[in-house]
């Protein structure tokens, strides 16, 4: 049995646990969703208290938005790279999150910014880091994946390739929200006594399948509050915070960069697909909750594979996050997905 066919009984199996249909034997290995899409909005250690209800409501209308971009492309038989670009570009303008406007600021008191995108299909991909004055990280990711020789960019390169491409500047101001600001300020104050590094949530992801069955990741970040000179998290690396491949899944990951660069989260979660007989499901749970976690990290990903299962795993207190499916969409933000209740759509 190949991963994929796995993957389609582990579908079958997840979908009849949560009462999507329960289809006879038979059925089972034709059971596949013709598009599912997933995105988030970063995970920390936020709860229902710490949001006042407009605030939800603000965050809901913000992911409902996002992912109804996404749900367009993908309804309307687009590519899932498109359909993950498309989510990004929206969440990269929406200074609620951390990524394009609003990210958070930099020891120095800068924004640069990080992306990356993978094609399940072609497995190429395309990240920057370190980007400064380009509105839209996530579409120069896509232009270093499709139109470069090369698969990843740092900071002035990043920008001269941008620049090249014709990709849409954007002034400081642009990025500016006094928010980002004053946790800047906030973890200025406290730098030398605590761990700035703590205060972290915002950074934006989305994974998607196609109606041709094609899988595709994306994560923007304007990384962590007071992170230093050139510092590097997971969200432009692929194999910590994006992979795709069509034999096993799509994968957006955020949280604390640094645990999920040393365990590889996204490619272990594909390794053990490919190579270990897990399903997408047991897979997110053994990155995160055996891997990350046991060494002290915290975050999530949004996880789909190629017959459409969707996985929501985290083991912060809190994660944006929003799904659809042609079964149904949602959106959640509290509660860590714990060992034995792993969200899953
Ligand atoms: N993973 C991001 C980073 O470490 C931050 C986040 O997801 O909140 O840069």
């Amino acid at each position: 049995m190949t991963p994929k066919h796995r993957a389609s009984w582990a579908a079958v199996f997840i979908a009849a646990a949560i009462g999507c249909g329960s289809p006879g034997p038979e059925q089972e290995m034709e059971v596949r969703r013709n598009w599912a899409i997933a995105i988030h909005g970063g995970a920390g250690h936020f709860g229902e208290e710490d949001l006042t209800a407009e605030q939800q409501a603000v965050y809901t209308a913000s992911l409902s938005a996002a992912l109804a971009a996404g749900e367009g492309v993908l309804q309307q038989g687009g590519t899932s790279v498109e359909a993950v670009e498309a989510v990004i570009r929206i969440m990269e303008d929406d200074s609620l999150f951390n990524a394009g406007r609003g990210a958070v600021f930099t020891a120095e008191g800068i924004q640069e910014l990080d992306a990356s995108i993978a094609d399940g299909l072609t497995r190429n991909c395309g990240a920057v880091t370190g980007i400064r004055g380009y509105r839209h990280p996530i579409s120069v990711a896509r232009s270093v994946m499709d139109s470069s020789e090369h698969v990843f960019f740092s900071g002035h390169g990043a920008g001269a390739f941008a620049a090249a491409m014709g990709h849409e500047p954007a002034l400081d101001e642009w990025f500016f929200t006094k928010k980002a600001h004053k946790r800047y300020l906030r973890a200025k104050r406290r730098a030398v006594k605590t761990d700035a590094l703590a205060d972290k949530k915002g950074t934006v992801g989305c994974v998607a399948l196609d109606s041709q069955g094609n899988l595709a990741a994306g994560t923007s970040t304007g990384g962590m509050t007071y992170k230093k000179h050139g510092r590097i998290g997971d969200s432009p690396i692929i194999g910590a915070g994006t992979w795709a491949d069509n034999r096993t899944c799509a994968v957006s990951a955020t949280g604390w960069g640094e645990y999920f660069i040393r365990t590889g989260v996204a490619q272990d979660i594909h390794g053990r697909m490919l190579h270990g007989d897990e399903t997408l499901v047991e897979a997110c749970r053994s990155a995160i909750f055996d891997e990350m976690g046991e060494l002290g990290g915290d975050g999530g990903v949004v996880a789909l594979d190629a017959t459409g299962t969707i996985a929501l795993v985290c083991n912060s207190a809190g994660m944006f996050r929003a799904w659809s499916s042609p079964d149904g969409r949602g959106v959640s933000m509290f509660g860590a997905t714990l060992e034995g209740t792993v969200e899953v759509k």
